[in-house]
């Protein structure tokens, strides 16, 4: 078993479904069966009080479509965080999926990974009632400016940008310290596999040519900046 404190990421949703498959599979279900992380989805239903298991009501002030209540999130929450007395110790953190929340970085995944717990609220219909994010909750991201069905993809989205900087989730070191946006703005070099040529498409020679230093100086040159994100070479 690792010796550092196993990582807890807990999803709070109406589709516990969607998460599962996700989290067991390639490199997180490798870490979690490490015990790197853990990844628990629970249904928000198990939390509801009437015997429907509603977890949504009409908005105040009229409108089209539900909102979801703000009593079944603080019962869970109650719940989740009472977790062997994480919350006391504050290294738990409660994250909100909001389209209007603030844009979801690197640098929020790598602070995010030092927790010993991160709950996930994921929204459906019109969206949670205001005062979860008001009273509830100590962060809320936007993975990006469109506006998805569910909170699900964004809490996973999250997840796995976090878990990659959990000591031991990934196998090599290296694989962090050179990636985009380790360095704010900067974007990687581009990365090439064999064939050496692919229909009149060639590797670039300096990449063949075994010459660490030349190696090392072409890639600092290929690296971008995120204004340039999308133009390849
Ligand atoms: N009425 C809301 C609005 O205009 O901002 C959109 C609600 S959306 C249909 C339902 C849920 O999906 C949200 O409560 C949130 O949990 C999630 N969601 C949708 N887009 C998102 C995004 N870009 N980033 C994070 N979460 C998002």
């Amino acid at each position: 078993m690792p010796k550092q404190k196993l990582r807890r990421f807990d999803v709070l949703t109406i589709f516990p479904e969607i998460i599962t498959p996700y989290a067991e599979a390639s490199i997180l279900g490798r870490a979690q069966k490490g015990g790197f992380i853990e990844i628990r989805a629970h249904n928000l239903r198990d939390w509801a009080t009437d015997k429907h298991h509603r977890v949504d009501d009409t908005p105040y002030g009229g409108g089209a479509g539900m909102v979801m209540q703000v009593g079944v999130f603080d019962l869970a929450l109650r719940e989740l965080k009472g977790i062997k007395g994480r919350e006391r110790e504050g290294k738990v953190r409660v994250v909100l999926t909001s389209a209007s929340g603030k844009p979801f970085t690197q640098k929020d995944a790598v602070r995010l990974a030092k927790y010993d717990q991160v709950i996930f609220l994921c929204g459906r219909y019109e969206g949670v009632d205001a005062r979860v994010e008001e009273h509830l909750v100590d962060e809320s991201f936007s993975i990006g400016d469109y506006v998805l069905t569910g909170g699900e993809l964004p809490a996973l989205v999250m997840i796995d940008a976090i878990a990659r900087n959990v000591p031991g989730v990934l196998g090599s070191k290296e694989s962090l310290a050179e990636e985009s946006h380790t360095d704010a703005g900067v974007l990687e070099y581009p990365q090439y596999t064999k064939p050496e040529v692919y229909k009149k498409w060639k590797v670039p020679e300096v990449l063949l040519s075994g010459d660490h230093k030349k190696i090392a100086e072409w890639r600092k040159n290929k690296k971008r900046s995120s204004g340039e994100q999308g133009s390849v070479v």
